[in-house]
């Protein structure tokens, strides 16, 4: 499997890479993000095949074609399974029905940290430690987050020599659980650091670092965050998993998905372009409606983010978009390229009337505002006894607005746990969802947390003063505040 950059052509040729570049690398180099050069197919057939696996026996036919021979068999089948082994159920993403409605919670939550992205990151985690420890590199993470994804990260590679990870948040703006899911993990690898300012503050630091070269080739920067390619593959796994449950390969299924940078829906964009059948997709929004409206009008355009009930869908640019553009550009690089940088300048890109045709045969879309929001978890729990959080209640109403044949079933990504986001769960139900028993000390455990002022200097000065730190080896297990 070869892989290219949606920008590809734009600075050059480059060589396509291979599974281990793009992992480690993350972003392309020329701005763009990296997408293998043909999707793996797999006939009606070979879906039939796949009926009754286990989901880590699954996971690994899905994503073999993907990793090449990146990894041997028995190393790629033992990370698999040691990145499950971390979920709460032997099924990783268990799938229930809602009543007789045909409505199906796909419920993506039962990892370490309460959301999806443990699907995902639990994975590369483990399938970086193992390529750096194979080529005796050591690579450093920095990351911004606004909550999930920092958490998720934090978890998936504490205590890994091959790795440190420094994660910026705002500073007072990230949820009591979300904070402390980072800040009590006192893996002498893991570096918090909370930022006297904004999440966009934290990003333009974490993209600064990226930007200086010199620093970014001295600390082996990689990002994990979702442009990453690798976590797309991990999220095809489960749309195949759900839809093999309901009936596919003879019968369609769509899916739902509460979304903010596109990552989790475009997994499912690549699964049906594998060959899985789906019959469409549901985006749901919250009030930050960039993708709403582009799947009304044709044309994207950015505005202040606002904050909701469902904060992992405040965004202000879908940065995986870039990926579906790709395909409406014809997948010609050089026009992307022109169009994105236009973008970036402008704050508007409007797709032609054929390519908007083409992806709304495809996609529907949906807002869901925070009464609405409230409204959906409340519903849901009187009607069927299932409590959901804030981001998967943006699902739940949306999936029903838009189930375009009712005989086919309709799966609803359940993204987090309701525990994860309990003041907007029990403002709409009354009733506080209680913290999973294995994360039931989390509020008494003792936190690990740097302050930073906005001040790119000072950012790197810490890491330059850390990373120096933790390779002399008679002070590495002292690296701790
Ligand atoms: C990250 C996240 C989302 C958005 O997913 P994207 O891949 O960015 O579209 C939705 N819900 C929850 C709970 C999340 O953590």
């Amino acid at each position: 499997m070869r892989y290219i950059s949606t920008r590809h052509g734009s600075q050059g040729t480059p060589a396509p890479l291979g599974f281990e570049d793009i992992m480690l690398a993350g972003l392309a180099r020329d701005g763009g993000l990296y997408l293998p050069a043909d999707w793996p197919q797999f006939s009606t057939a070979e879906i039939a095949a796949l009926k009754g696996l286990s989901y880590t026996e699954l996971a690994f036919r899905i994503m073999r074609p993907f990793v090449g021979d990146t990894f041997d068999e028995a190393t790629f089948r033992r990370l698999i399974a040691e990145a499950y082994a971390s979920f709460e159920t032997p099924d990783v993403a268990p799938l229930k029905p809602l009543g007789n409605s045909g409505l199906h919670l796909l419920e993506l939550f039962h990892g370490p940290t309460l959301a999806f992205k443990d699907v995902a990151l639990q994975l590369l985690g483990r399938m970086l430690d193992q390529t750096l420890t194979a080529r005796s590199q050591h690579a450093t993470i920095v990351g911004a987050t606004s909550g999930d994804t920092g958490s998720a990260a934090i978890e998936a590679v504490r205590d890994r020599k091959t790795i440190d990870i420094f994660m910026l948040f705002p500073k007072g703006r990230v949820s009591e659980v979300q904070r402390r899911q980072m800040t009590t993990v006192s893996a002498p690898n893991v570096h918090n650091i909370a930022v006297q300012g904004t999440f966009d503050d934290c990003q333009d630091l974490a993209k600064a670092c990226f930007n200086d070269l010199a620093f970014r080739d001295r600390h082996a920067l990689t990002a994990v965050n979702s442009i990453n390619f690798a976590r797309v593959m991990a999220q095809i796994v489960y749309y195949f998993w759900a839809a093999l449950k309901l009936g596919a390969p003879e019968r369609p299924v769509a899916f739902t998905v509460p979304s903010g940078n596109f990552g989790n829906v475009y997994a499912g964009y690549a699964a049906k372009q594998m060959g899985l059948p789906i019959s469409h997709f549901v985006v749901g929004t919250n009030s930050n409606d960039i993708l709403a409206r582009f799947f009304e009008t044709g044309i994207m355009t950015t505005t202040e983010v606002v904050p909701t009930f469902s904060p992992s869908m405040d965004i202000q640019i879908s940065s995986n978009f870039e990926r579906l553009l790709f395909d409406l550009y014809d997948r010609n690089g050089v026009t992307l390229a022109d169009a994105m940088t236009a973008f970036r300048s402008t704050g508007t890109l409007k797709v032609g009337a054929n390519a908007l045709a083409g992806v709304r045969a495809l996609f529907d879309a949906g807002r869901v505002d925070e009464p609405g929001t409230l409204a959906a978890i409340a519903d849901c729990r009187r009607r069927f006894g299932e409590t959901i959080d804030p981001h998967t209640a943006v699902g739940y109403v949306v999936a029903q607005q838009h189930r375009r044949d009712p005989a086919v079933p309709m799966v609803v990504l359940a993204t987090a746990h309701p525990a994860k986001f309990p003041d907007a769960v029990e403002k709409a139900t009354g009733v506080r969802p209680p913290l999973p028993a294995r994360l039931g000390d989390l509020m008494d455990r003792a936190e690990r947390v740097d302050g930073l002022r906005n001040d790119i200097g000072e950012l790197k000065a810490m890491i330059d003063e850390r990373r120096a730190m933790a390779t002399t080896p008679a002070t590495r297990s002292k690296v701790r505040t």
